[in-house]
């Protein structure tokens, strides 16, 4: 395949350069053409014009696109003029679709879209591009990725001119949808898309929780305060005009799916923050900076896998964040690494990026997402030598302030957390046996309680030494010591990974088990008990364990106090009929 980047720059001549993109066609007879065309002016009449300009000029040429932020080439850093990337297949095909989603939902959109799929085999991914930021395509994403979930789906919300209004749009052909959803599945057999992510942004002090949101995508409230209040309190910053220069760069960051993921605020409402999507109420976040080296660094990994990959096209789906990090010289450099590897890279910027695969869940914000496509195999030939860039590597001069500045706050922010941390590990565990102690139990119990599904139960076992007094009157308290640490030790073999054991008091245990049944929780307590049996604690002859057992669960209307007297009881009553056994308690006994 072939990929040819024109830029618009003389925007009144639309004719010679579809003059210049009719040769490139002309020129690879056979290849099949699609059109990417991204536009920052967000000028309606002068995108129908070029539209319906091209449908007449060209037979079958399919033209998607969306308005951007900006459209940035290494000639265009100012991001004035459209960016069309002609790509041209030799092997492949398309089948591409535009919806209106005043008419249509996304999910419905998604459902229609598949069973258009349905009829084409070696799909290997999918360009996707949706305008209105009030518009949240995952409802697309999800439906696809539900019926197709290996394959990548890439692309971007659509950007806008001005940020103070949404202006968005994507097209197909001749038509604008000011609210609608642009897709095109890329299939064939010999096609091969690679696909790489950059986030670089780091969480910066401390978390805080979203305590009201929208599924539009509007925070209302983090902490319980107006959420704007983030802004003014860590940055600064007062709700005016230079709302997205003074906040973008310091995105929203928390963990999803064990990842972390970036959200810029896009606007405001009085103290409303309003995103490209859902952050959902309880989510725990922290705002993020990055160092210009981080993003470059990471982006300068991503363009030298790609060039062992040896692409043919290579699109490109970035942030406006980070061109406000970073500033437009060095927002270039970073593109200007995958000019290296084809020179006809695109670039395109919009309102949020789109990844779905293993790396990405769909939207995204704040990153940089380089898409690979090759037909056949990698020609050694085109290859190009490994991207360098020296200017990223540890500095030998002065470091400037802004850097050092930021050296400063992460290590101090880690350095607290770890304090957070230390001083949590030894509020919330026992010091002799590192088990829970009481008041962290209890707060597990309230959990995993609360985690019970209507049909789930749960076991609760409480253990006692026997005749511990005697251990302690005749070796010593320390020899007594190391013989709860030796119980401990056979109590935690035993155990499920997912229980929750603490001490209770002296030498009393407590545990909870999810999931697990009346026998399964009698037979690990004959099994603990028979360990500790059979155990050795030399100099200590014998040292036997009685243990109570109950089962939990929605049904047993005991309030947790009785729970506790329950399991004690059963405790006891191992104790009074001979020690060194197990007792059941069923709930319905008390
Ligand atoms: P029973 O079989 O009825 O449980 O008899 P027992 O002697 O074990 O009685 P009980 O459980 O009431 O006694 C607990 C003893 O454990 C009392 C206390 O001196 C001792 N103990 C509590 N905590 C510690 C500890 O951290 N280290 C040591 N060495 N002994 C402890
Ligand atoms: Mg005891
Ligand atoms: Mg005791």
């Amino acid at each position: 395949m072939k990929q040819y980047r024109i830029v618009l720059d003389r925007a009144e001549v639309v004719e010679s350069f579809a003059a210049q993109i009719k040769a490139y066609i002309e020129q690879n007879p056979g290849y099949v053409p699609l059109l990417q065309a991204v536009e920052p002016s967000g000028d309606i009449a002068y995108i129908q014009y070029g539209l319906s300009f091209a449908q007449e000029f060209f037979q079958d040429l399919t033209i998607f696109g969306m308005t951007s932020h900006c459209a940035l080439t290494p000639d265009t850093h100012s991001a004035k003029f459209p960016v069309v990337s002609l790509l041209l297949f030799e092997k492949s095909n398309y089948l591409v679709q535009g919806y209106d989603c005043h008419d249509i939902t996304p999910s419905e959109a998604g459902r229609e879209f598949c069973t258009q799929l349905s009829c084409i085999s070696d799909l290997k991914g999918i360009i996707m591009m949706s305008s209105d930021l009030t518009l949240s395509p995952q409802g697309f994403i999800d439906e696809i990725s539900d019926h197709y979930p290996d394959v990548p789906i890439f692309g971007a919300i659509a950007g806008t001119s001005a940020l103070s209004k949404d202006l968005s749009l994507v097209f197909l052909n001749d038509k604008i949808f000011d609210r609608g959803i642009v897709a095109v599945a890329l299939y064939g057999k010999e096609l091969n898309i690679e696909i790489h992510h950059d986030l670089g942004w780091k969480p910066l002090g401390r978390q805080f929780t979203i305590t009201s949101s929208t599924p539009d995508g509007i925070v209302k409230e983090i902490d319980n305060q107006p959420a704007f209040n983030i802004y003014r309190k860590y940055l600064g910053v007062e709700a005016n005009e230079y709302f997205f220069e003074n906040t973008s760069a310091f995105p929203f960051v928390y963990k999803k799916d064990n990842k972390i993921i970036g959200r810029v605020a896009l606007n405001y409402t009085n103290n409303d923050l309003q995103f490209a999507m859902n952050i959902p109420t309880g989510t725990k976040a922290s705002l993020a900076y990055a160092k210009e080296k981080y993003l470059l660094a990471g982006t300068l990994k991503s363009a030298n896998k790609l060039v062992d990959f040896v692409p043919e096209a290579i699109l490109i789906y970035a942030c406006m964040s980070r061109r406000t990090l970073m500033g437009d010289q060095l927002a270039d450099k970073e593109f200007s690494y995958f000019d290296q590897v084809n020179a006809n890279s695109t670039w395109s910027c919009g309102f949020a990026e789109i990844l779905y695969n293993e790396e990405g869940a769909g939207l995204l914000n704040g990153t940089f997402i380089s898409v690979g496509l090759r037909e056949g195999n990698a020609k050694s030939e085109n290859k190009v030598k490994p991207i360098i860039d020296n200017d990223i590597n540890p500095s030998t001069t002065v470091v400037p302030l802004n850097d050092r500045l930021i050296n400063f706050l992460e290590h101090t922010t880690a350095d607290l957390n770890d304090n957070v941390m230390q001083l949590f590990e030894m509020a919330s565990h026992d010091q002799l046996t590192h088990l829970f102690n009481r008041d962290a139990f209890d707060y597990w119990f309230d959990k995993k309680y609360e985690e019970l599904d209507e049909s789930g139960n749960m076991a609760m076992v409480m253990f006692d030494i026997d005749h511990f007094k005697k251990v302690n009157d005749i070796y010593g308290h320390d020899i007594g010591d190391e013989v709860i640490k030796g119980v401990v030790k056979s109590i935690n073999e035993s155990i499920p990974k997912e229980a929750i054991i603490a001490r209770w008091g002296g030498e009393e245990f407590i545990g909870i088990m999810p999931g697990v049944t009346k026998k399964e929780a009698i037979d690990l307590a004959e099994t603990i008990r028979k360990s500790v049996e059979s155990t050795s604690f030399a100099p200590v002859k014998k040292v036997t364990i009685s243990v109570g057992v109950i089962t939990i669960n929605k049904y047993n209307c005991l309030d947790k106090r009785n729970l506790f007297t329950l399991v004690d009881s059963a405790l006891y009553e191992a104790k009074e009929t001979g020690r060194n056994k197990v007792v059941f308690r069923a709930t319905n006994s008390v």
